[in-house]
């Protein structure tokens, strides 16, 4: 059986062997953080060494750090808990920023898969700023396009509103202190850095308060109720840990990402990468062959071994239409043929050899090299 190739780094990056010795040894260890004995106390001592350490990832100060079941619910506690009644958010936000509230205004994206400055300005000047809030992410889990999180917080902080960002793609990829320093609020989630799934986390800046989503017990400063996750916080640690320390190898993924976008787009006439000639993540790539459905190439990818994705779809396993790429204009007969290929520091150049031999064998109509 050849190796399984893993090509879906931004649905969830595989644990790393430090989380799962973390991990492992914190369920052994066991206590509740509340408890005032000594395992409690223990168990509070690992709790807030992982705080620390997810917290000097961005730049924040440890006590601002709430931890959450993940980005979703991070997500949902910035929009829902800050008490805004106007949540404008862009149009290419992930469904968790999307869904947060009942009726969000969406800005308008541009063809190139940035949120459009010009529009949230417009939208900005019809609202009153001190009762809405913004929320833009900091690079798209689809495209790997990077947001102009920083033009867009200034607009908004200008009027009064409050900025949140999802920057659960960009933790380990981007440096998140500017973006810290930029907003009011930023997510994060472990499993997209080599940590737990089921863990994430919601910084706040100085001086913004939230009401608790969860509610009934006074944990995380009261701001989100029930007894720690110890394991996966333990998890997400160390997690955000080594993700600091790597960050700077990150880039060199654009090398393996440029040949495989160079060579996919040689193979197949018409073929396009989506956000291409903006700043993106250097692990991300999503393509379209035309005339081959998105399902039908993971399926021939997946036959041959190797792990890609239809866009976002990975909430239900169902392959729908992309909202990113919609809101981008892309015609739907095309966005229905872009799959999303998202490598990670362990992706070699022979990963990116066997997705070239299938893929432009697929495009050669030949189906799945063997
Ligand atoms: N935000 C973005 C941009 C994501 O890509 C994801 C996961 O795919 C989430 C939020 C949700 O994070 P979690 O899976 O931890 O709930």
């Amino acid at each position: 059986m050849p190796k399984l190739v893993y090509l879906d780094y931004n649905a969830t990056a595989p644990v790393r062997t430090e989380v799962i010795e973390a991990v492992d040894s914190a369920l052994r260890q066991g206590g509740n953080p509340s408890s005032v004995h000594g395992p409690g106390r223990a168990a509070r001592r690992l709790v807030e060494s992982a705080r620390d350490r997810v917290a000097a990832l961005a730049g924040a100060p440890a006590e601002r750090v709430v931890f959450t079941s993940g980005g979703t619910e991070a997500n949902n506690l910035a929009l829902r808990g800050c008490g805004r009644r106007a949540v404008l958010v862009s149009a290419i936000e992930h469904d968790s920023v999307l869904g947060a509230t009942e009726t969000p205004v969406r800005i308008a994206a541009t063809p190139a898969g940035q949120v459009d400055l010009a529009d949230l300005e417009r939208r900005l000047t019809a609202i009153d700023g001190a009762n809405a809030v913004v929320s833009v992410m900091a690079a798209n889990n689809e495209t790997g396009v990077i947001q102009p999180v920083l033009e867009a917080a200034e607009m908004a902080r200008a009027c009064g509103a409050l900025v949140h960002c999802d920057s659960v793609q960009a933790a380990g990829r981007l440096e998140l202190e500017p973006l810290f320093a930029a907003v009011d609020m930023l997510s994060l989630s472990a499993h997209k850095i080599g940590g737990p799934p089921g863990v994430g986390a919601l910084l706040l800046r100085e001086g913004v308060e939230l009401a608790p989503q969860i509610c009934g017990g006074g944990q995380e400063r009261g701001r989100r109720a029930g007894t720690e996750n110890l394991a996966g916080i333990a998890g997400f640690g160390v997690a955000a840990e080594l993700a600091a320390k790597e960050i700077e190898r990150f880039e060199e993924l654009a090398e393996l990402r440029d040949r495989l976008e160079a060579e996919g787009l040689a193979a197949k006439p018409g073929a396009v990468v989506f956000g291409k000639d903006r700043p993106r993540l250097a692990n991300t790539s999503c393509l379209a062959m035309p005339g081959v459905r998105a399902e039908n190439q993971i399926m021939a990818l997946d036959l041959a071994g190797i792990a890609a994705s239809a866009g976002a779809a990975c909430s239900s396993g169902k392959v729908s239409r992309s909202h990113v790429l919609s809101a981008m204009g892309v015609p739907p007969e095309l966005g229905e043929c872009a799959i999303r290929v998202s490598l990670g520091l362990a992706t070699t150049r022979q990963n990116v050899d066997r997705f070239l031999e299938v893929w432009t064998g697929l495009a050669e109509g030949m189906g799945a090299a063997a």
